[in-house]
């Protein structure tokens, strides 16, 4: 049920609710936020949006001009259960203050843009996206690189591994080892009560949920599971989930890491990102060609993979992203389509005869991806896909971890690095900016902040496995 700004300013007066939490999302994909008292937040404000310094915000710098509005969503309202004060937060899209228009480096506001352009198109009405985002839960985590110590740890009580130290110690009993985590009861799984606790506040801030439970990785890997939902809606549900993660590990005095690959020779954290189009009610992927599906959902498939490597650059943003993009620990490696297996970059997973449940599952993402970019480039590569009629090859339906390398030379592979897949979009973003969702100011903005603010820095600094390689030469 969409809440209009009259339900939101009659919650106010009607609660007597002080503080108004707005929050937005800035360019890497983290919310920022400023609380306002009560009488600030207004009619006006759902509309012109309210006044910030957008100078000091990551990526946003480059503006002249730096007054922002942030503008609330009226839909987005949920009570903060993080501050002792009552406390209603609101998500934000952001305003050029001046022309009235929607910034166009915001990524709520492009995401928002990727569903008016396939309005636009007449392919469909709606894009439904639900995101799988996988994390660790970890006890106790160091890093202290400032002295040149190249020392990096992590630990959990639960698991076998420790990362920096030659041997886990204590008592390893009902602890699973690697990639033993897929999912044993108390008192190897730990973590239920916390998970259970993260579930039910995401339910109480309006997250869909579904299930949770622990993944495959030794001890501290979680996945909790959230029902799909409209695009820019799906990208606020992945925010609150993070936020939500986050928090309630931090009340038992843990961290949460997104990162897609914390521990050497373990399954990494994805975020499988499921997907679909629909027109009228209708939903248009379900077909008689492969797998139940029809042949738009075939040239969405080759949209995907034809710019699979450009795409990554929003889907899997960061230079650890690819240490998770490597064979054996159910990540895929290679572009290519499957009905149920895993192996394959593009999942078709069983619908059960239904049409409504037919989607297809990109499994390369993860959750260092800034939800609203990602979504709306998968939208604009799928889109791309369909109107140029790109065929998606052939299925591949056996584990592709078993092809001979002969055979595997033939399916295109992922980028290898961040660097790879930055060239590949510097490459090809036609089928971003053609559509008018990204403009090339936004597209080249963030291949230098990437460049600037992680690629370059990572090249100065002195890794802590090179000590183990080169410390005694
Ligand atoms: N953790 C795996 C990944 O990195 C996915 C495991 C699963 O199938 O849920 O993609
Ligand atoms: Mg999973
Ligand atoms: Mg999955």
């Amino acid at each position: 049920m969409s809440k209009t700004p009259e339900d939101v300013l009659k919650m106010i007066k009607d609660e007597d609710i002080q503080i108004i939490d707005l929050k937005f999302v800035d360019m890497p994909g983290i919310w920022q936020h400023c609380s306002f008292y009560q009488d600030q937040i207004d009619e006006s404000s759902f509309t012109d949006g309210v006044a910030f310094d957008g100078s000091s915000i990551r990526g946003w710098k480059a503006i002249n001009e730096s007054d922002m509005s942030m503008v609330p969503d009226a839909n987005t309202a949920w009570i903060d259960p993080f501050y002792q004060e009552k406390t209603l937060s609101l998500v934000c899209s952001i305003k050029e203050p001046r022309t009235g228009e929607w910034y166009s480096r915001d990524p709520r506001s492009i995401a928002q843009k990727a569903l008016d352009y396939l309005s636009a198109t007449g392919i469909g009405d709606t894009a439904f996206f639900g995101p799988e985002a996988e994390f660790f839960v970890f006890d106790d985590v160091r890093f202290d690189q400032t002295e040149n110590k190249g020392y990096y740890y992590v630990d959990s009580v639960e698991g076998r591994w420790n990362s920096g130290r030659e041997e886990a110690g204590g008592n390893l009993g009902y602890k699973p080892g690697y990639k033993q985590g897929y999912f044993p009861v108390a008192p190897t799984d730990t973590l239920q009560d916390m998970r259970t606790e993260m579930l039910l506040t995401m339910a109480a801030c309006g997250v869909p949920i579904e299930k949770h439970h622990h993944e495959v990785a030794t001890g501290g890997q979680n996945e909790l599971g959230v029902r799909f939902a409209t695009l820019v809606e799906s990208a606020d549900f992945l925010m609150t989930y993070k936020y939500v993660v986050k928090n309630v590990a931090k009340k038992y005095g843990r961290s949460a890491t997104f990162m897609p690959k914390p521990l050497f020779n373990d399954n990494g954290s994805g975020m499988h990102t499921h997907q679909s189009i629909w027109k009228g009610g209708e939903p248009l992927f379900w077909g008689d060609g492969y797998a139940n599906l029809s042949q738009m959902a075939l040239h969405y498939i080759g949209g995907l993979i034809k710019h699979a490597p450009a795409l990554l650059a929003f889907t899997n943003p960061s230079i650890n992203s690819y240490k998770r993009l490597v064979p054996g620990f159910e990540a895929p490696v290679n572009l290519a389509y499957s009905q149920g297996n895993r192996s394959a970059s593009i999942r078709i997973p069983l619908s059960g005869g239904n049409p409504k449940a037919k989607r297809l599952e990109f499994r390369c993402p993860d959750a260092t991806a800034n939800p609203y970019l990602a979504f709306a480039a998968m939208l604009c590569a799928g889109l791309d896909g369909i109107k140029n009629e790109i065929d998606p090859g052939n299925s591949l339906d056996v584990d592709i971890y078993d092809l001979t390398p002969e055979e595997l030379s033939k399916i295109p592979s992922t980028p290898g690095s961040l660097e790879d897949a930055l060239e590949s979009l510097q490459n090809d973003y036609k089928f971003l900016t053609d559509t008018g969702v990204f403009t090339e100011d936004f597209v080249e903005n963030w291949i230098s902040f990437k460049l600037d603010n992680e690629i370059n820095p990572m090249r100065l600094r002195p890794h802590p496995y090179e000590f183990s390689l080169y410390y005694d030469c």
